[in-house]
Parts: C-alpha cells; structure tokens; sequence
C-alpha cells in the first residue's frame, strides 16, 4: 500500500529514514524542520504549523491525504495531539495523553513501579520545601533532586552534596524556575552504574523490541561536566542482555508508540534499575540515528502496523556492526550559550571518513547561506563501522573537521 507520510518532529535523522528507506512513502512533511532537512530537499519543511493546535494539524493532514503522522517530541503527545487525530481517525504513531503520563509526570512514573514491582530507584514526593530537606537530611549525599513535570531534560539534579541538593528544592519548590513543572518533586537515592536505554514499539498489545543503545549525558569528553538531554550515544549498548530485552518487552503497556525505558546498571548488583520513561524515540540514541542507521526494515510500514494494532508477527532486520554518534553544541551549553556562531565545512566533514552522515538539530541559514547553530544541540555526528571503536573513530574524525564554535567564548 502507499501513504503518504507527515511526521511531526524536531529532528531530522526519522523523517529522511522514512523518506529514503521506505518504497511505501510518496512524501515526507516536517513540522517545523529545520534548516538541514530543507536544505536535503528529502522532506518538506512546514515551519508555520503549529504542533500544539489539534485543528491545524488535523486540517492540514486532511488537505494533503496524510496516512501516517509520527509525532517525535514529548510536548504535543502530553497535551493530547494523538488523541484528537486518534479522534479524526488519522492513523498516528504516539501515546495518547494518559499513556504520555509516564514520561510527562515522574510521580506518575514512580507510582507505577511501585504498584506493578518494577525495580526503580527508593523515593519521596513533596510539594513542601521543609519537608524535602528534612528527608535529604536524614537519607545522606549524593542524592537526586528531579522536578516532576517536562522540563526539557535539566530539571534533574545529581547532588553530590546536602547544600546542592538543598539548592535544587529551593529553585524549584520556592523559586519556581520549572513553573508548575517543578511545585513538585521527586527525591531520589542515587543509583551507581551504567546506563542502557531500551526501546520498544507498542500497538497498544503487543511490544516488540527494538536494538539497544547506550547515549552519554555530561556535556564533556571523558564524561565530564553537567548533565544534559545527550551528547552522544551508541549502538548496540553491550550491557544489555538478550535476557533483559525479553524481559521488558513482556512488560506490556496500553499505549501506541515507541517505549524508552532509561535504566541503570546498577554497579553493586548488575541488575537494572528504571530511572525513567520516555513515550517517544530517545534524544541522540534514536533520534540522531544511531538506532534508525542500523534498521534495515521499511520502517514506515512498520509504524503504520503499530497504529492498525498489527504489530504481533513483524520482525525488524537490523544491519550488523555498531554506530555511533556525537552530538555538537554550542559553547556553553547546558547553562546558557552562544547563539549563531557559523557552522562550515559540513561536507568536508561528512567526507572525513566513510558511513560518515550528520544531522541537524537546531541549525538555521543565515542572510548569506551559512549554516548557524540557533540551539543547544546542534549538530549529531553519525558514523557506522564494524564495531565501536571504529564507529567512534569515523564520527571523531568528522568532528574535527567541522568547524563550528570558533572565535566564541567558553
Ligand atoms: P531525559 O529525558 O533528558 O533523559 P529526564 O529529565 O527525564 O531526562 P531522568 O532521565 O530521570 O531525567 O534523569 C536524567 C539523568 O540524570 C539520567 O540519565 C542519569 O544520568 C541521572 N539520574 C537520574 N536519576 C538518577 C539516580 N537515581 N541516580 C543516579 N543518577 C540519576
């Protein structure tokens, strides 16, 4: 069959798999794009349509014939924009606003794993700024303070001390700095390990496992710096046993869409602990294309069986060796950065090393045609090679010969 497939999202590396990968697509939309995906000519940018107003997207799925829409970020899938397409009986692939829940409230997320006996970190919640230390007090440092609504992935503080943990109730239980996001909050013991991410696509009953990957959350080489919403990742996560998978895709769950079990490794007993859900492709693991570099299925067909609830039965082929990619920002992130430096030699640098693709992010053209990091995130610089180390050296090489930051302050 033949759809016509508009997908939803900020990023670029799905839309252009769709596109390319799927002989059932006729044309990709964009809503908003960037500059990177116009400039590929392989999707059509729709940066006036506003994702957040269920009408406008409905009636401009309805003028082009859409047969499948993806909604990638976590915004519009928690204010209820795959209900009221869902309700327009336009076939979409993202969790109704119930089932986004589980990413848009940690609360929410917590309680579940509680009633269900899900493994997951010892935790209070508290609305009461007093209160919150009182139990930071007794249970000790490092500690983690989490806001419990969306807040763009920096509404978690790893406290390595009392005082910054006191600090992280403070700004969000009496400064308010995630508005209603954070009044309030989640507190948590701090998990020592490693962290894998797991993903499954869901029909609403059955799940099927997609590839693991493992993404790196400090904004530093050698891991170092605050933490971020990703600065690289890779694929497969070699921590990730085939045990593990099977596990979690037992673990079903009501919803459609894709479902991005973050888990931690725990060092002192090897066993996984969730430290959170997300309801839609993860953010550089999928979302740059680690994962998407390695299918080899239509994957366009594969979202539209997830929607007609006809997952059960499709097998996903995966290509073999490994993937890599390393996420660019600007100067400064993730506190506040430097806007509009110019990015050059893009297509030296996709030419530093073969399988070498890279994917913008938050990019927009200048009056002069430059390419220009509007964001924090900028660019993700994927490579593939017969294993990690060579999927690293490709994407590290490319790196180099970009050119993006220069002359801007540290
Ligand atoms: P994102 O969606 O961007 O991943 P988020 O705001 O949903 O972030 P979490 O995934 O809950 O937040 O946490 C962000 C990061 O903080 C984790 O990836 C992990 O590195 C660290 N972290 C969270 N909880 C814990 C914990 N209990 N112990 C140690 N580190 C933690």
């Amino acid at each position: 069959t033949t759809c016509d497939a508009s997908l939803l999202s900020s990023a670029a590396f799905l839309q252009i798999t769709v596109y390319l990968r799927s002989p059932s697509c006729d044309a990709v939309f964009c809503a908003p794009g960037n500059a990177g995906i116009s400039s590929s000519g392989d999707a059509t940018c729709i940066s006036n349509l506003d994702t957040s107003d269920s009408l406008a997207v409905i009636s401009f799925c309805q003028k082009w014939g859409v047969g499948l829409v993806v909604i990638g970020p976590e915004a519009p899938l928690v204010a209820g924009l795959a209900n009221d397409l869902g309700k327009a009986g336009i076939p979409t692939f993202g969790p109704s606003s119930e089932a986004a829940a589980l990413e848009g409230s940690k609360n929410f997320m917590k309680n579940l794993c509680d009633k269900y006996g899900i493994p997951t970190a010892k935790y209070q919640t508290f609305m009461d700024p007093f209160a919150a230390k009182k139990y930071i007090k007794e249970q000790g440092a490092p500690i983690v303070v989490k806001a419990d609504g969306l807040a763009a992935g920096k509404g978690v503080i790893v406290a390595m001390t009392l005082e910054e943990a006191f600090e992280a109730v403070d700004s969000m239980l009496v400064k308010g700095v995630f508005g209603s996001a954070g009044c309030r909050v989640i507190v948590e013991e701090f998990l020592e390990g490693e962290e894998a991410s797991f993903f499954a696509l869901v029909d609403g009953e059955n799940a099927i496992p997609l590839e693991s990957a493992q993404d790196h959350k400090r904004v530093g080489d050698g891991d170092t710096g605050p933490n971020t919403g990703g600065m690289g990742a890779y694929s497969p996560a070699p921590i990730l046993t085939k045990e593990l998978d099977k596990g979690m895709s037992e673990e079903g769950c009501k919803f459609v869409g894709v479902l991005y079990a973050g888990l931690m490794i725990e060092k002192k007993s090897g066993l996984p602990k969730l430290i959170e859900y997300n309801v839609r492709f993860g953010d550089p693991e999928c979302q740059e294309r680690v994962l998407m570099v390695r299918l080899e299925s239509d994957l366009a067909q594969v979202l539209l069986a997830a929607c007609k609830g006809e997952l059960s039965g499709v097998s996903l082929n995966w290509s073999p060796g490994s993937a890599m990619v390393v996420v660019m920002a600007s100067n400064g992130y993730p506190e506040s950065y430097v806007k509009g430096s110019v990015i050059q030699n893009l297509d030296e640098a996709e030419q530093a090393a073969p399988s070498v693709k890279i994917f913008h992010a938050s990019t927009a053209l200048d009056s002069d045609g430059n390419f220009i990091a509007i964001g924090g995130r900028v660019l993700g610089v994927t490579a593939k090679g017969i294993d990690l180390q060579e999927a690293r050296d490709r994407a590290y090489q490319a790196v180099e010969e970009c050119e993006m930051n220069r002359g801007c302050p540290i």
